[in-house]
């Protein structure tokens, strides 16, 4: 838990989300700024700043969102596919500094390349 991070205060439950999925180590809930039909972020309950932080330093939290996501993002849910994305610093587009997947999915998602 780090005091000042945003994520923090939505896995505390102190700022208000809307929840898609939980378990006992990740969360899910919908973007505030939709980038798509279906835009979700998937956090693990505990602060890391990014996926490299995460990867040198919990690498088995990545196994636990990537099976949260797994379970979540079925067929039934995203008949269309999803794409998932990480930013990795400001450069990237980073503004949130707690390790987190965008889940994109629902209409036909334009290319990306
Ligand atoms: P990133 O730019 O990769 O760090 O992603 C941060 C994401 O968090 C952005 O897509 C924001 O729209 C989203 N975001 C910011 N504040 C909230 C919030 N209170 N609830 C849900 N999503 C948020
Ligand atoms: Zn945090």
């Amino acid at each position: 838990m780090s005091k000042s991070c945003l994520f923090c205060k939505i896995i505390s439950g102190e700022i208000p989300s809307t929840k898609v999925f939980e378990n006992e180590s990740v969360i899910a809930f919908k973007d505030i700024q939709p980038a798509a039909e279906k835009h979700l972020l998937f956090v693990h309950k505990s602060h890391t700043a990014d996926i490299i932080d995460m990867s040198s330093n919990a690498p088995e939290q990545l196994a636990e969102v990537f099976a949260a996501i797994a379970e979540y993002a079925t067929d039934k849910e995203f008949p269309n596919g999803f794409r998932l994305i990480n930013n990795k610093g400001t450069g990237a587009g980073q503004t949130i500094f707690h390790t987190h997947f965008h889940l994109l999915g629902g209409k036909r998602l334009p290319g990306f390349h």
